[in-house]
C-alpha cells in the first residue's frame, strides 16, 4: 500500500510524477546532454512556463540552482558587499542570517514576535542594508509574513534588495514580483517533486549589483555566479553539468499545474488549510502553535501538543506520514505540509486521523 506523505519536504509528489518518470527512463534522458538542442528548449520553456505561471516580469533571469540553501549563499555572494539585514522567524530565516555572518558580511537582524499581529514595513530598516531577506514561510513554525508587508517593504526600501526565500510556500504564496529583487525556492515541497532542483528568480536590480561587485572585484564566487549563470542561460544552458532528470521532471509538472490553473490551486490550498486548522483548533490534545489567524502558514500547518506518538501511529495505520517538529520540537509539534499534490481524498483521511 503506498503511503500518503504530508511530510513538509520531501514531500507527496506530484500524482503526474510516476508517469513523467516512467516516459523519463523511456526517452532515455538520463543520457540527453546538457549541450544539445534538446535541453536548450527544455530550459527556455521552462524558463517562460515559470514566468507565466507565477506572473513574474519578462526581464527577470530565471537561473536553475541545486537547493534552496544554495539560493540563500548565492543572495549574500552576488549581492552584499558590506551588510545585509534579515527578519528572523524561525530557524530558516536564522540560517540565512548565519550564512551572511559566514561571509563577514555586517549581518543585522530584527527577531520577529511570532506570537503577535503587527505590520512588518514599519521597522526600521538601516539605511545601508545591501540586502532585506525575508523567508516568507516559516517551515520550522508556520509562520508566514503576509505578501503585502514584503511589497510595502519594498516601496520604502527602492534601493535595497529585497530577496525572498519562498521554498515551502510556493507556488501557492501570491508574491508581487516586481516588488522582488531575489526569490528562491527549492522543487521538493509544494512543486512535489524529487529533490536536487532549485530555482532563483533575479531581477535586473540585483544582477546589476553583482555585476558592479564583479567588477569592483569584490568575491563573488566562481561557479554558480549571476553573471556566469546568466552567461550560460543565455544559450539555454547551465555553468556545470545540469540535473537535466529533475529540470525535465520539473517542466513536466509545471505544465500539469498550468493547466490546472494557479488560481484553482490556490483555491484548493486555502480550503484545505482552513479544514485542518479547523480540525487541530477543536482537537483534544493539539492546538495550531500560530495563534494569530493571519500569520497562520497555509501551506505548512504546525501544531503543538501531547500524546503524538498516537497520532503518528494511527496516522502510520492509514498509511499517513505526518512530519516531525523541528529540531528540539520533534517530540512537542507536529508539522503538515498541505501541498498541491494532495487529492481531496488524502485530506479527508488526514481529517479522519486527526479526529
Ligand atoms: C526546506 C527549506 C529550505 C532548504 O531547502 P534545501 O532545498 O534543502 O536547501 C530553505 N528555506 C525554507 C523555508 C525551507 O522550507
Amino acid at each position: 500500500m503506498k503511503k500518503i506523505y504530508f511530510t513538509v519536504g520531501p514531500a507527496q509528489l506530484y500524482p503526474t510524477v510516476d508517469e513523467h518518470m516512467r516516459t523519463a527512463i523511456a526517452e532515455q534522458i538520463g543520457s540527453v546532454s546538457h549541450r544539445g538542442d534538446f535541453f536548450e528548449s527544455m530550459y527556455f520553456d521552462t524558463a517562460q512556463r515559470l514566468k507565466d505561471f507565477l506572473s513574474i516580469p519578462k526581464d527577470y533571469h530565471i537561473f536553475f540552482i541545486s537547493s534552496a540553501t544554495e539560493g540563500m549563499e548565492r543572495t549574500i555572494q552576488n549581492c552584499v558587499e558590506h551588510e545585509s539585514f534579515h527578519f528572523i522567524n524561525g530557524v530558516f530565516s536564522q540560517k540565512f542570517f548565519t550564512m551572511s555572518q559566514q561571509h563577514y558580511k555586517d549581518a543585522k537582524s530584527y527577531v520577529v514576535d511570532i506570537s503577535k499581529l503587527r505590520d512588518y514595513n514599519n521597522i526600521t530598516v538601516p539605511k545601508n542594508a545591501e540586502v532585506i531577506a525575508i523567508t516568507q514561510n516559516e517551515t520550522s513554525n508556520g509562520w508566514m509574513f503576509l505578501e503585502r508587508d514584503i511589497t510595502a517593504i519594498k516601496k520604502s526600501h527602492p534601493n535595497s534588495l529585497v530577496a525572498v526565500d519562498i521554498v515551502s510556500s510556493v507556488p501557492y504564496v501570491k508574491l508581487d514580483f516586481s516588488y522582488t529583487d531575489i526569490a528562491f525556492f527549492s522543487v521538493q515541497k509544494g512543486f512535489g517533486l524529487p529533490a536536487g532542483l532549485a530555482v532563483v528568480i533575479v531581477s535586473p536590480q540585483a544582477f546589476e549589483k553583482a555585476q558592479y561587485m564583479e567588477k569592483q572585484k569584490t568575491l563573488i564566487g566562481s561557479y554558480h555566479t549571476f553573471p556566469s549563470l546568466a552567461k550560460y542561460a543565455r544559450d539555454g544552458q547551465t555553468p556545470e553539468t545540469a540535473n537535466v532528470l529533475g529540470l525535465y521532471l520539473f517542466s513536466k509538472v509545471l505544465k500539469d499545474m498550468q493547466e490546472n490553473g494557479i488560481d484553482k490551486i490556490r483555491q484548493k490550498i486555502e480550503k484545505n488549510a482552513h479544514k485542518i486548522y479547523d480540525a487541530l483548533s477543536i482537537h483534544t490534545t493539539l492546538t495550531p502553535l500560530i495563534q494569530v489567524p493571519e500569520h497562520r502558514s497555509q501551506t505548512i500547518m504546525v501544531a503543538k501538543g501531547t500524546a503524538l506518538s498516537e497520532i503518528h501511529q494511527r496516522a502510520k495505520k492509514n498509511n499517513l506520514v505526518i512530519g516531525k517538529g523541528y529540531g528540539e520540537f520533534e517530540d512537542t509539534q507536529i508539522r503538515i505540509g498541505n501541498f498541491p499534490a494532495h487529492r481531496d481524498l488524502d485530506i479527508e483521511m488526514l481529517l479522519k486521523v486527526l479526529k
